[in-house]
């Protein structure tokens, strides 16, 4: 598991449960989605109805799992999580629509990997709140229809435009999650670091939060760790120096990249002087798999406007000779 990656892993699990918001005002950042979910919970509330069925899109650590809780929380209701890979066959589904109570609010976490069966038992339960379950096989097989409370229903889904049109199309509101801004991430840290009990002052969050790669999944989990450098090496007190002492240790540079994506970085500018360069003749410089360069090291450089895809291959950008300290040859004419 690398320490900037954006999913949970088991430490997060157990940690994250205490330090996850709970109210909406409570949440930070995502003004937007915040100020419409809160008009669509009032409303629904006013109504004395059940909120309309939510989408929330956006990568994985930006706080979707934690929006549907309060949504619960906000309309007085039970929370039942599961996720699309968890929903084999349509009977699963069926199962779990059956059990619920009234305006019981169902998370569905990576919703666009559900099985087409279970996908389409989904729509008419959200339009409807109607299943067909079918009982027997073959030519006898009959279809009996069952009633289900109202429900709320909160996909999730890493891009809306992975799902179906007829999917999307019935959710009353999406909700898109951007990645944070470094002050949004330094108020998650001093947040998480009340609640921990540890010390932190503005320019150690400012530190940890540079290299938290916009994800408040990613900030706690730095700060846990700096925070067992803090206690060994230092006096428990999480300063800018001992933030960015702690995370050389752990390898996470100034901008969040890892040892991965600077051995990308460095083979792209040292061995094929900034590219172009095809993507398998980068893996094997830096003796990884073409998967792991493409899906695991490069999303992240994109985003951060270090390298390029182009048809002609990998390129670095000048932003990607500047933060490894190198020069850029000088263009060669023609
Ligand atoms: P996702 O479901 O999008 O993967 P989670 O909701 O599980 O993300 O959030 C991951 C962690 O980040 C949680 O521990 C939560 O406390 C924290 N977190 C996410 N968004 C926020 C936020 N806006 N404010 C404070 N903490 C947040």
């Amino acid at each position: 598991e690398r320490l900037v990656g954006a999913s949970a892993d088991g430490e997060d699990q157990a940690v994250e449960a205490a330090l996850r918001p709970t109210s909406l005002g409570e949440f930070v950042g995502q003004e937007r989605v915040r100020e419409q979910l809160d008009l669509v919970l009032k409303a629904a509330r006013a109504r004395g109805a059940t909120a309309d069925h939510v989408l929330l899109s956006g990568a994985p650590g930006l706080g979707k799992t934690t929006l549907s809780m309060i949504i619960a929380a906000e309309m007085n209701a039970p929370i039942r999580i599961t996720s699309g890979p968890a929903i084999q066959h349509a009977g699963d589904l069926a199962a779990i629509l059956s059990s619920l109570q009234e305006g019981e609010v169902l998370f569905l976490d990576e919703i666009h990997r559900m099985s087409r069966p279970a996908e389409e038992m989904l729509y008419m339960a959200m339009e409807d709140f109607r299943v067909d379950v079918i009982v027997g096989k073959g030519p006898g097989a009959t279809a009996i229809p069952l009633e289900l409370p109202p429900f709320t229903l909160v996909g999730a889904t890493t891009r809306a435009g992975l799902l179906p049109p007829p999917l999307r199309d019935r959710f009353g509101f999406t909700g898109h999650m951007e990645f944070y801004e470094s002050a949004e991430l330094e108020r998650v840290l001093h947040r998480s670091a009340r609640l921990l009990e540890l010390e932190i002052d503005a320019e150690g969050a400012a530190e940890i939060a540079g290299r938290s790669r916009g994800t408040p999944r990613i900030a706690n989990r730095l700060l846990r760790r700096v925070r067992d450098y803090a206690q060994v090496k230092a006096d428990g007190r999480i300063t800018r120096e001992v933030a960015a002492m702690a995370l050389k240790v752990y390898e996470v540079d100034s901008r969040g990249l890892d040892r991965l994506d600077r051995a990308v970085l460095h083979a792209l500018l040292k061995l094929f002087a900034g590219g172009p360069v095809g993507l398998s003749t980068l893996a094997v410089a830096v003796g990884e798999e073409r998967e792991t360069v493409e899906e695991v090291a490069e999303p992240f450089l994109v985003r951060e406007g270090l390298l390029a895809r182009t048809p002609r291959g990998r390129i670095a950008t000048p932003a990607a000779w500047s933060h490894l300290g190198l020069v850029p040859p000088p263009q060669t004419p023609g």
